[in-house]
């Protein structure tokens, strides 16, 4: 197993053996990153582990599965590749990265989802070149995007497709906003993201493989929306990347 993929190997041995884990995290070093993308703080040479501190990697809870396999008959996306659960501290980290002062996080939270991804093809860069043909995000309506000054599901992408040597394309638009699913069920929230997404029309995507980026899945509905305009654009298989997601199917 790559040194790269040690994290997730992280994620199995929880389960299997918690004392463990502690003194394993130390031979997670990474020398690139200077501060925590959790907590900020600056992190030691000694214990600077995927943009972490040995402190806040232990808090977020690592995931080497798909907590919505029991679902997946019911999406229009073929797989789901998650790094961790959606709880208190990836919050705080996507907020940061929504809102401003924490745009230089898609850089590292790309990259644990790239090696997320990659664990699924046990690390072998070739095979998942043969599953992929490129990496693409979910948009945003193009008024939110422009109060933002940014749409962070590309910037992830875009540290993702750098991170696994595939090509990014922009091939989504979303032409106007849906009103807030914050209170809606799995259901209603389908329907209110019928025809969200558009391809765009350059998009020449008959037999293509994508890999679809975003921060967060819960309902998994914004990513089943996109997901079968591509499928129905001709995509022949649709997976899904996300830093986190909830716990399972709702
Ligand atoms: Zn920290």
């Amino acid at each position: 197993m790559s040194e790269r993929l040690k994290i997730w190997g992280l994620a199995l041995l929880k389960k299997i053996h918690p004392a463990k884990t502690a003194g394993l995290l130390l031979d997670f070093i990474y020398p690139e990153n200077l501060y925590c993308s959790c907590c900020g703080d600056a992190i030691d040479r000694k214990t600077r582990i995927h943009s972490l501190c040995d402190k806040c990697i232990k808090k977020i809870t690592w995931v080497s599965d798909n907590p919505y396999e029991s679902s997946m008959d019911d999406m229009a996306f073929d797989e789901l590749y998650t790094c961790c659960i959606y709880g208190y501290y990836p919050r705080q980290m996507i907020q940061k990265l929504k809102f401003g002062e924490g745009r230089y996080l898609a850089k590292p939270l790309g990259k644990l989802m790239a090696e997320r991804v990659l664990l699924s093809f046990g690390g072998d860069r070739e095979k998942l070149k043969k599953s992929y043909d490129l990496v693409s995000f979910v948009p945003m309506a193009k008024e939110k995007q422009s109060g933002r000054g940014y749409n962070q599901a590309k910037l992830l992408a875009k540290s993702m497709a750098k991170e696994l040597d595939l090509p990014m394309e922009d091939l989504l638009e979303k032409p106007k906003e849906t009103p807030s699913m914050r209170l809606a069920d799995k259901y209603e929230r389908r329907t209110m993201l019928k025809g969200a997404f558009k391809v765009k029309k350059t998009a020449e995507l008959k037999g293509k493989k994508v890999l679809l980026a975003d921060d967060v899945l819960t309902t998994g509905s914004t990513a089943n929306e996109a997901a079968m305009e591509l499928k129905k654009a001709g995509c022949s298989f649709v997976g899904i990347a996300v830093f986190a997601s909830g716990n399972g199917p709702r």
